[in-house]
C-alpha cells in the first residue's frame, strides 16, 4: 500500500504525491513561547516526528521547519506582566522547549525560524496584499485582510461566509470559527506593545500571529510546498488565515495536504491549572515519567482521535517500554553470533500497510507487539535460525527510528556491586548455589535485581 494521508483540506484520505519526486517540504507550527509548553502541545508536535520519521523510512528527503512564535499578543503580556524584555521571556521559554524536545528523543526540524527575524518579509508580504487590493489600512495603522475579497475564504474548515454580514474586524489572534472576520496581518502599536515595535511603510506596530507562518514557511519552503500540520485548533482561524494571505499574496496555490491531530484530554477531560491535571515535561519527570513511556501514551492512539494522558497509566506504559527494551537486549546479545543481512519478516508488511493507511498507529503497534511477544518465546525457546534472528533485528530497528520506545540505560554499577557480582559468578562456577542465592538477596537489598541468562549475569535497578 502506498502512503495515504487524510486531508483536512480535503477532508478525506489521498495518496501522497510530492510536488518534487523523493523530496518533501514539511512545515509544522511550532510552540510560542510564552510559558512551558504542555504535554497537549506535545501530543501534536510527537504526531508531526512521528510524520516526519515515517516520510524518512520510506525515503524522502524531508526538510522540516518549525517556527517559534515570540511575538504576539500571549508573548508580549507575559514580558508586560513580568515587566521584562521581550526576548528575556522568549529565550527563556524557547531553551525550555528545545530541552524538552531533546529528552523527548525528537528529531530536531532543520530549521526553527523566530518570527522577529522575518519581519521584513511580513512587511513586504502586507505591502503585497495591500497593492492587490486584498487588504485594507485602519486609522490607527493596522492592517486587515478582506476575507470578501478571496473566494476560497472558508475552503479548509467547510465556512460559507456568503450571506454573512461582516461588521467587525478582529484585532485579536484568536476567535471563534462562528464569527468569521477580517483579521490583523499588522496591528498598529498601542501603549502595552512599549518598545515592542518595527517600522512599516503605513506606520508602526508589529505583525499579526497569522502572517507569521505565511512568511516563515514561504522563505524556507517557497510558496508551494507539500505538507503543513498543527493541533486541529490551529485549523480556525490560524491555518485558514495563512491558506488566505499565502495564496493571494503569491498568486500560487500554497499547501498540498494538510494534517491535524486531535486534542489531548488528560484523565478523560481538558487540560487546566485549576484541575492540576495540566502537565509540563517537568513535571512528568518529577514523577518519575521516561521518555519513552511518555512516547507510548501519545503514540498509542491515532493522531486524529481524542486520547487521554493519564498518570495512571504510567505503569501499563513502563511495562510496554521494559518488553520492548528487554526484547531489543535480547535480540542484540543474539546478533553478536550471526552475520547480518537486510531481510525483513513477513509481518512487516502489514506494519508498513498499517502506517501508510495515515498513520495508523494503533494497528501497527498492535501487530508489533503480537509479533515481538511471539518471537521472544522462540529467541528463548532457541528455535530462530540465524536468518530469522537477523529479520527481527532489522524490523526491530526499523520500529525503534518510527517510535523510539527501546529505553538503553547506561547503567553506572558501583564498585561494590561489582564486586558482588563478581563473587556470584565464582559461587556460580563452583556450583555454590547457596552463595549464589545469598548474594543475589544482598543485591537486591542494595537496590539490585540480577538475572540469570544464557549470556551470564544481568543487573537491573529496581
Ligand atoms: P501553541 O504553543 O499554543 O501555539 O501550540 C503549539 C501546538 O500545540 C499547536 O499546534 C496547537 O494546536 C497544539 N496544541 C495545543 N493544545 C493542545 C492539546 N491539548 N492537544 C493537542 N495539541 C494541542
Ligand atoms: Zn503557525
Amino acid at each position: 500500500m502506498k502512503l495515504h494521508l487524510y486531508n483536512s483540506y480535503k477532508r478525506e484520505k489521498e495518496s501522497f504525491e510530492p510536488i518534487r519526486d523523493g523530496y518533501v517540504g514539511l512545515y509544522t507550527c511550532g510552540p510560542t513561547v510564552y510559558d512551558y509548553a504542555h504535554i497537549g502541545n506535545f501530543r501534536t508536535f510527537i504526531f508531526e516526528d512521528l510524520l516526519k520519521r515515517w516520510l524518512i523510512h520510506l525515503g524522502y528527503d524531508v526538510k522540516h521547519i518549525m517556527n517559534i512564535t515570540d511575538v504576539d499578543d500571549k508573548t508580549i503580556k507575559k514580558a508586560n506582566d513580568e515587566s521584562v524584555a521581550l526576548n528575556i521571556i522568549t529565550d527563556r521559554y524557547t531553551s525550555c522547549f528545545m530541552e524538552d524536545l531533546k529528552w523527548l528523543k525528537m528529531i530536531p526540524a532543520d530549521e526553527f525560524p523566530r518570527a522577529t527575524d522575518y519581519i521584513d518579509k511580513m512587511i513586504s508580504m502586507i505591502q503585497t496584499l495591500l497593492d492587490k487590493n486584498f487588504a485594507y489600512k485602519d486609522n490607527d495603522g493596522s492592517v486587515y485582510f478582506d476575507i470578501n475579497s478571496f473566494q476560497e475564504y472558508g475552503c479548509l474548515t467547510n465556512l460559507n461566509i456568503k450571506g454573512q454580514k461582516q461588521t467587525k474586524r478582529i484585532n485579536d489572534d484568536e476567535y471563534e470559527k462562528d464569527s468569521p472576520q477580517d483579521f490583523a496581518l499588522w496591528k498598529g502599536w498601542k501603549k502595552e506593545d512599549g518598545d515592542i515595535v518595527w517600522n512599516a511603510p503605513w506606520g508602526k506596530g508589529r505583525p499579526g500571529w497569522h502572517i507569521e507562518c505565511s512568511a516563515m514557511s514561504i522563505d524556507a519552503l517557497g510558496d508551494h510546498f507539500d505538507i503543513h500540520c498543527g493541533g486541529i485548533d490551529n485549523m480556525f482561524p490560524h491555518h485558514e488565515n495563512e491558506i488566505a494571505q499565502s495564496v493571494c499574496s503569491t498568486g500560487k496555490p500554497f499547501v498540498n495536504y494538510w494534517l491535524h491531530s486531535e486534542f489531548l484530554l488528560v484523565d478523560g477531560g481538558k487540560m487546566s491549572k485549576s484541575l492540576g491535571n495540566y502537565y509540563t515535561i517537568k513535571d512528568l519527570i518529577n514523577k518519575g515519567f521516561s521518555a519513552e513511556s511518555i512516547r507510548y501514551q501519545l503514540l498509542s492512539g491515532h493522531y486524529r482521535t481524542k486520547i487521554s494522558f493519564s498518570i495512571n497509566k504510567k505503569h501499563e506504559s513502563d511495562k510496554v517500554v521494559e518488553r520492548v527494551s528487554d526484547f531489543h537486549e535480547l535480540l542484540s546479545q543474539k546478533i553478536k553470533k550471526i552475520s547480518l543481512d537486510n531481510s525483513l519478516p513477513q509481518i512487516y508488511s502489514d506494519f508498513s500497510n498499517a502506517m501508510n493507511d495515515d498513520l495508523n498507529t494503533p494497528q501497527a503497534l498492535a501487530i508489533f507487539f503480537e509479533w515481538m511477544k511471539s518471537e521472544s518465546k522462540k529467541i528463548k525457546d532457541n528455535s530462530l535460525s540465524s536468518e530469522e534472528i537477523s529479520s527481527a533485528w532489522n524490523f526491530l530497528n526499523i520500529f525503534n527510528s518510527i517510535f523510539d520506545f527501546v529505553k538503553i540505560e547506561s547503567l553506572i554499577i558501583p564498585d561494590k556491586i561489582k564486586d558482588m557480582l563478581n563473587k556470584r559468578a565464582k559461587a556460580r562456577e563452583e556450583r555454590d548455589w547457596s552463595m549464589s542465592d545469598k548474594i543475589r538477596d544482598s543485591l537486591k537489598n542494595a537496590g539490585w535485581i540480577v538475572d540469570d541468562t544464557p549470556e551470564g549475569q544481568k543487573l537491573k535497578k529496581i
